[in-house]
């Protein structure tokens, strides 16, 4: 089965939705997505979307702030640019309908970690769900996009499939491969551009706030095809996730407890009540994530204790209810109330601050193919993302990238040849050993976490390496094999994770998220991004 389309987008959330609707305007859009289309990240986004609105705010602060969190990493350009363009792209969700929460008629602002204003537009604690439910509104209804649900992207078509031409010096990208689903076959989907959204890589971890769909695939996609990565070693963890005593399935998402109940004023203490972070930075709670994650990790290891609390109880009752009605019906499921309880937290794989390099415009390093959203390093989170800001720039690269496309598509700058074979399928049987799918995906959650989480060391990351070897056992299995999603999703979640225990070992020191007890000092050595070309490897 094969199909013609004039833009291929992999992935139906912010990044993939908001370009979707700018291409629609000059092409056909055909968007494919792995599991429902509002199955997300961004559905799950809790705290908003960072942007100057307020006049004690300026670019120069919201700059100042994303510089100062990124560590010394962040690409100047990049967050000039996310930080500019927000304000009139904020205007524009809100005209396809997206409702933000307002007080006395204007938007109302909350404040995070890092942010030295309040400017984070937010609709309650569910913003993501608002933005993701409007944007699929304009969506479903736009003739000019088709959204093919559970369908897997499985890798990109490139010269490496054609019959005419191997290795070539420059390489295009043709479209996709696709696995569907429901009807269990493989579609070919020939496209003159692809745009690579499918957001991050939380689930290699056994604890993240990431739903089961983050599995990296697009960045193991575009790797496979050469794609350059940048940055793979800073992983995001959120300090504060719901701890629940139980054994959670494999995939289960840990529920997030926002930032924004910090941002105003819950405090972080240990379990027999006494604060802490004001032993490891004078900002308090309210200090960077990463600074905030090891503090806890710190803590808890220290005292040999599961978790910390969150102590919102000086807010009141009636105006956590009114802020936070989400987390506080989904705390008071399991026996908590926050307006009388502290709310027991440990910190959760949260963000890839890393992903497929790209240009201020979404470009990659292959010709005709673009990433977008958390998938993509576009330079703007730098070693460490500032709360807030990774919504806006998925929708602010998305606006750049509709706009070169558009030239591109226009001026027919794409052509695709005709020898684009189909999926071959020869040579794989059935599995019958589906446990051991089951047992690797654990493997590596349990090699990340244990090896390759907040705080690292050299003993750690070279076991991790050694025991990430299961990823070539794990490519022989999947050539031999006809295809499912959950065998696709293994292959590159084994894949990613060999890519981030690489990328930190190249980078003996600690900076941002990346923190090594062996190089515990920043080193100028290192003050730049950890690119992985692999052409080079
Ligand atoms: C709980 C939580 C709270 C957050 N809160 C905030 C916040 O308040 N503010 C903020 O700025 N950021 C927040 N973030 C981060 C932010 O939500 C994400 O970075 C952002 O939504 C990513 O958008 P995206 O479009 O790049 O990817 P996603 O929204 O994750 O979308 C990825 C899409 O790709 C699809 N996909 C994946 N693989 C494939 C494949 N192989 N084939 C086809 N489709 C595929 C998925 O099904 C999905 O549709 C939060 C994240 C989480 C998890």
């Amino acid at each position: 089965m094969s199909l013609q389309t004039d833009i291929l987008v992999i992935g139906s959330g912010i990044a993939g939705l908001s370009f979707a609707l700018k291409a629609a305007k000059y092409s056909h859009v055909t968007i494919v997505t792995k599991k429902d289309q509002a199955e997300s990240n961004t559905n799950y986004a809790q705290g908003g979307i960072a942007t100057v609105i307020s006049p004690d705010d300026s670019y120069e602060l919201h700059i100042k702030d994303t510089l100062e969190c990124g560590a010394g990493l962040c690409h100047i350009d990049a967050v000039e640019q996310i930080v500019k363009n927000g304000p009139h792209l904020i205007n524009e969700l809100i005209e396809l309908g997206v409702k933000f929460s307002r007080e006395e008629g204007k938007l109302d602002l909350g404040r995070e970690g890092g942010h030295s204003r309040k400017r984070i537009v937010h609709a309650k604690d569910l913003t993501g769900r608002e933005i993701e439910r409007a944007l699929l509104h304009n969506v479903n209804t736009n003739p000019n996009i088709t959204v093919l649900e559970h369908h897997t992207a499985i890798d990109l078509i490139t010269e490496h499939n054609l019959k005419s031409k191997k290795n070539p010096e420059e390489i295009n990208c043709y479209g996709a491969y696709a696995f569907d689903e429901l009807n269990n076959q493989v579609l070919t989907i020939i496209s003159k551009l692809t745009v690579i959204c499918t957001g991050g890589i939380g689930q290699i971890y056994l604890h993240t706030t990431n739903p089961a769909i983050a599995t990296g695939d697009g960045i193991a996609i575009g790797f496979r095809s050469g794609c350059k990565l940048g940055n793979m070693e800073f992983v995001q963890f959120h300090p504060t996730s719901l701890y629940e005593n139980r054994i959670s399935p494999s995939d289960e998402q840990a529920f997030l407890i926002s930032e924004a109940l910090r941002g105003a004023g819950a405090v972080l203490k240990t379990r027999d009540g006494n604060e802490f972070m004001h032993k490891y930075d004078s900002r308090g709670s309210l200090a960077p994530r990463d600074i905030v994650a090891r503090a806890i990790d710190n803590e808890m290891k220290k005292r040999g204790d599961d978790y910390v609390y969150l102590d919102i109880t000086s807010l009141g009752e009636s105006k956590i209810k009114n802020k936070f009605p989400y987390i506080y019906k989904r705390c008071l499921s399991i026996g908590i109330d926050m307006a009388k309880d502290m709310i027991p937290v440990v910190p959760a794989a949260h963000y890839m601050c890393g992903g497929i390099a790209s240009d201020l415009n979404g470009r990659t390093s292959l010709t005709g193919l673009f990433v977008l959203g958390e998938a993509s390093m576009t330079g703007v989170h730098g070693a460490n993302r500032l709360a807030s800001n990774s919504l806006l720039e998925a929708l602010v690269f998305a606006d750049k990238a509709a706009k070169v496309c558009e030239v591109e598509i226009k001026n027919d700058m794409h052509k695709c040849p005709g020898d684009i074979p189909e999926w071959d399928e020869s040579g794989t049987e059935n599995a019958e050993e589906w446990v051991l799918i089951a047992q690797n995906r654990n493997e590596i959650k349990q090699i990340m976490s244990n090896y390759v989480g907040i705080v690292r060391s050299n003993l750690r990351l070279h076991r991790a390496l050694r025991r990430i070897k299961i990823r070539s056992e794990l490519e022989t299995f999947y050539k031999k094999t006809k295809i499912t999603r959950e065998l696709l999703e293994l292959r590159n979640m084994a894949l990613i994770s060999y890519l981030i225990i690489s990328s930190a070992l190249k980078r003996r020191e600690s900076r941002g998220l990346h923190y090594s007890t062996d190089y515990p000092e920043l080193s100028k050595k290192y003050l730049k991004d950890t690119i992985i070309d692999n052409r080079k490897l």
